[in-house]
């Protein structure tokens, strides 16, 4: 079976490198001239399998005026006209009820749990070097009153299969020294010993070798498809732009957020939007201007009120924000980065933060927070694998995983029914 996958990001690579294992034969397209360039670059480095809970949630209500109105608000809402973003935005809010979320955490955990599994098989075959550690994470909170809501999720999560528990300041001190510059601002912490980090463009970059070094695979770069050929219900390859034709039996769209476009000119609409995100990469060591080692996390921090991410990636703290919901450009705004360094170094002070790269990319998100891991509804050989959002590293290998099932064998090893287009 001759499988053509569009897009060398996350998504696409582990696709690519899944269908191998199972025999197949593939043919990897990358527009830019090497893999992982664009949302898998610089993010955030979290394989986020305890803590899936989509962006889509009740509590998202109270807090709408100040993502309107404060220019400083971690999650930012600029209206644009633009018809995509209303209906994204609705379907958005229509999602934001205790039921849809309840299904979503569920259903995503039974991904991110394939995910884990699908890495630690993958890495005893063979090791991958992306910095990878099982460093656990520590979500901090500043409010009590959130901290007591995350014991209730701590406990709703505990039925599916998780293994996390609520510290109090003190502990969360013990077991993270450089939390302590937070003194009684930090209420406590919900603790996860089994998560994990890694460099999501290495891990990306290392998948692509792999693939190209295989005798059943051919990757290109600089190859942007821009059309998918189809006769009689069936797609029969990619077109490139420069007129090439490459055939396939199956096609698998993962090229991010650019899918939309794609498959929108083949009549098939899914609600994919691109939520902005920054993030920086500070340097870590001892030298003049560094960063002083102890004012470092060595453990995985979220800092839940800000929406900051934190997570040591060899010799540089990776710090991962925001969502700017109808910001399209890629420029990176110099007052989001501003704001971003001085929530970090109140934080953690003694981080070299004026050392930071800067980078921001778009997070392509489905209304509901679930990716689209299925068939087309409108071709029996046209396959998606898109829509991952604030996940697609922590669910790139399980959603490799499914797809290559529903696709050999009809079925999948997790529920595959929240993950199809209705
Ligand atoms: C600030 C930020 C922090 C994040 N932090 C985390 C985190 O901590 N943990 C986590 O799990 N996730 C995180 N994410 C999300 C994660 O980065 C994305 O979900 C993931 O990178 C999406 O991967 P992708 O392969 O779908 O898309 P991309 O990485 O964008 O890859 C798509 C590829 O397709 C190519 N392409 C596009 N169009 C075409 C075409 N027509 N033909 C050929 N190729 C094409 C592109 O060039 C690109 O290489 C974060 C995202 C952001 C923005």
């Amino acid at each position: 079976m001759k499988v053509a996958i569009v897009g060398a990001g996350v998504i696409g690579c582990a696709a690519a490198w899944e269908f191998l294992r199972q025999g197949e034969q593939v043919v990897l397209l990358e527009a830019h001239e090497g893999p992982g360039l664009e949302t898998s670059y610089a993010n955030g480095g979290q394989l986020s399998y305890d803590y899936v809970a989509p962006l889509a949630d009740p509590g998202v209500f109270p807090d709408l005026p100040g993502w309107l109105l404060d220019a400083s608000s971690p999650l930012r809402f600029r209206p644009q006209l633009d018809t995509r973003q209303w209906r994204w935005l609705a379907a958005f809010l229509k999602a934001c009820n205790a039921d849809t979320a309840r299904r979503s955490t569920s259903a995503l955990l039974q991904l991110s749990y394939l995910s884990r599994d699908t890495l630690h098989a993958w890495m005893e075959e063979a090791p991958i070097d992306f910095h990878y550690r099982r460093n656990g994470k520590l979500i901090a909170y500043r409010s009590q009153r959130l901290l007591e809501k995350a014991r209730r999720q701590v406990e709703y999560q505990a039925t599916q299969g998780s293994r996390q528990r609520i510290l109090d300041r003190h502990e969360a001190v013990e077991i993270e020294p450089a939390l302590a510059g937070l003194g009684e601002a930090l209420a406590g912490c919900v603790y996860t010993p089994t998560e994990e980090v890694g460099d999501c463009y290495l891990f990306t970059k290392q998948l692509f070798e792999r693939v190209a070094a295989h005798p059943n695979a051919a990757v290109r770069t600089g190859a942007r498809v821009v059309a998918l050929p189809n006769r009689a219900g069936r797609i029969s390859g990619v077109q490139l732009e420069n007129g090439e034709l490459i055939e396939a039996d199956h096609v698998v769209v993962a090229n991010g957020l650019r899918g939309y476009d794609l498959l929108k000119q083949h009549g098939e609409r899914v609600l994919l939007y691109g939520l902005k995100g920054y993030s920086l990469s500070i340097p870590l060591g001892t030298g003049h201007g560094q960063s002083e080692p102890a004012a470092s996390p060595s453990i995985s921090v979220t800092d839940y009120e800000r929406r900051i991410v934190y997570a040591e990636l060899g010799n540089v703290l990776r710090v991962a924000a925001m969502v700017d919901i109808g910001d399209r450009s890629s420029d990176i705004r110099p007052e989001r980065i501003r704001h971003l360094k001085a929530e970090v170094a109140r934080t953690f002070p003694g981080l070299a933060v004026e050392q930071a790269e800067a980078w921001t990319g778009e997070r392509p998100a489905m209304p509901e927070g679930r990716p689209v891991v299925g068939r087309s509804r409108r071709y029996e050989n046209l396959w998606l694998n898109l829509g991952h959002g604030a996940l697609g590293f922590t669910l790139a290998c399980g959603s490799a995983v499914l797809l290559h099932g529903l696709m050999k064998q009809g079925q999948s090893p997790i529920d595959a029914a929240p993950f199809q287009l209705r």
